[in-house]
């Protein structure tokens, strides 16, 4: 039998992270893995959303602006065959890359499903059935989360589907339902609505993107409406049913009148839930709370002091960037070492054009903690760069502390917004104050001038350009 250091189950980010970082602390590192290398993220999550999300992209900009950027092309057209084999391309080539980081760490790769049979013995059973063992003095549990579905409209795959199906479609559809007005919904509703399909979003909250600051989600809603995306906010869905080659749905709005809506699918996207099926997890008595998450301390260490468990599947934000993260800190403590994870800073990005990214508190928070703050806005509207693209909508948005200046808020919505929320990120760890940002140069012309306005916005209300 071999034994390891340290065994990880799952390879998505939580877990191939967790177990590059151990094998370069000198850590004897397994992987198991019961599908594919880089789990939801790379396989059906992140890396294919975001490569459907460039394509339909191009595709929008080539129907919308290139003629006003002087550029003659026929009316293009949609080859969604391509499209969906382009997208399994960067999957695959990621997912390479994986193996690749594997092998270059010396980190054995198993391939199947693992089970705790005690403490530190694990069961892989393969494909074919066959099993064997291996022993590890440390477990680290990562094997993420699945779709949540509703309980009265079970996903058949078919015209009921995930973000699974909805990933690899043979058609664009000529109306999508989207039940749930979150990340999943919005990104991959923005995918059909650009190619062409008429998108509605069914969502049981007051507003989309209900967990971000109200005013991004103000913004998306009123941007997301001009680009045709129809929205029933504060609407229950009580019935969708399969009739054969459509779908429909049935919904209440607040003022308990029926909705009822005809689609070629309908997505649902309304969340999703930790995946510890399989793991054996009552043969080692490791604890789960109430919504099936493995119960961790502070330490990521389950109520079993070998075992610990990371990413999707315990609490917290459900984020390849969080899962990563607890991945290096649970190799590092295991190496002695004090690593520490600032939750409040994990940013959060919906990737749809305008992105939208906020990290740290919502106004709405601060508003409920009592804090005494001030804003800072300034729209994209006024850069010369956001001109020079005609990427107009949007705002940055910094909130920050009335008294001292430091910055408790940071939410942009506009054009990359996602790679722009990382200046949010830095400066709210170093603790800046508004201030700190207006004083340090910004590269001209750039979307980042947003961001100095906005601060210059927030600290007296001096921006420059607006
Ligand atoms: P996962 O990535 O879910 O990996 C778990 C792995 O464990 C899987 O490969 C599974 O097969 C394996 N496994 C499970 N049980 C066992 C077992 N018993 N034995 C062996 N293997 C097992 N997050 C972002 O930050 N940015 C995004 O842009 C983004 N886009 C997304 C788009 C979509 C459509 C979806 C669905 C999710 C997206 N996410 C995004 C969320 C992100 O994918 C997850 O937060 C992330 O994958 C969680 O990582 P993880 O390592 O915890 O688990
Ligand atoms: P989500 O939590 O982002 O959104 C679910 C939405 O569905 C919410 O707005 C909720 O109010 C609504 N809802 C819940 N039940 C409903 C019902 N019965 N009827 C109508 N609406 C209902 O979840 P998601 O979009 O499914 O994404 C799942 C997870 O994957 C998220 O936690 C997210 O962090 C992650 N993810 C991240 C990214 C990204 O980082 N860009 C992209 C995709 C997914």
């Amino acid at each position: 039998m071999n034994s390891y250091d340290v065994a990880v189950i799952g390879s998505g980010p939580g877990g191939y992270v967790a177990a590059i970082r151990a094998a370069q602390l000198g850590f004897k590192t397994a992987i198991i893995e019961k599908q594919s290398l880089g789990g939801t993220c790379l396989n059906i999550g992140c890396i294919p959303s975001k490569a459907l999300l460039d394509s339909s992209h191009h595709f929008h900009d080539a129907k919308t602006h290139f003629k006003e950027h002087g550029i003659e092309i026929d009316e293009p057209k949609v080859n969604f065959a391509q499209m969906i084999a382009r997208k399994q391309g960067v999957v695959e080539q990621t997912v390479a890359g994986i193996k690749f980081l594997m092998d270059k760490n010396k980190i054995d790769l198993y391939e199947g499903t693992g089970s705790f049979k005690d403490a530190t013995h694990i069961t892989i059973t393969a494909a074919d059935a066959s099993t064997q063992e291996i022993e590890a003095k440390y477990t680290i549990v990562a094997t993420g989360s699945v779709s949540s579905e509703l309980p009265f409209a079970p996903c058949d795959g078919k015209r009921i589907i995930t973000s699974t199906e909805a990933l690899s479609l043979e058609e664009v559809p000529n109306h999508l339902i989207v039940i749930g007005g979150g990340v999943i919904g919005l990104e991959l509703g923005s995918v059909y609505l650009r190619l062409g399909a008429q998108v509605s979003v069914v969502e049981f909250a007051d507003r989309i993107i209900p967990g971000m600051d109200g005013a991004l989600s103000k913004e998306l809603t009123k941007v997301l409406k001009k680009q045709g995306m129809k929205f029933y906010t504060s609407t229950k869905v009580t019935a969708v049913e399969n009739t054969g080659d459509q779908v429909t749905l049935k919904a209440e709005d607040k003022k308990g009148e029926e909705i009822v809506l005809e689609g070629d699918y309908a997505l649902v996207a309304v969340g999703r839930r930790a995946y510890t099926g399989s793991l054996g997890l009552e043969n080692v008595g490791i604890e789960v709370d109430e919504r099936g998450r493995i119960k961790t301390n502070e330490h990521l260490q389950t109520n079993i002091p070998n075992i610990y468990a990371i990413g999707d599947v315990v609490a917290g934000a459900m984020l390849a960037h969080k899962a990563e993260e607890e991945g290096v800190l649970v190799a590092e403590q295991l190496a002695g070492q004090k690593p520490h994870i600032n939750y409040n800073l994990i940013p959060g990005v919906v990737y749809t054009w305008p992105e939208v990214a906020g990290v740290g508190k919502t106004e709405e928070q601060l508003k409920e903690e009592g804090v005494d703050y001030k804003v800072g806005t300034f729209p994209f509207r006024a850069l010369g760069r956001a001109r020079a693209s005609m990427d107009l909508d949007g705002f940055a948005k910094i909130l920050a502390d009335k008294n001292t200046d430091e910055i408790l808020g940071f939410h942009v919505i506009g054009a990359r917004a996602a790679d722009l929320i990382a200046e949010g990120v830095t400066a709210m760890e170093f603790r800046a104050s508004a201030e700190d940002l207006t004083r340090m140069s910004h590269a001209h012309p750039t979307f980042a001038e947003a961001i100095k306005e906005a601060a210059l916005a927030a600290t007296d209300n001096r921006p420059i350009h607006a």
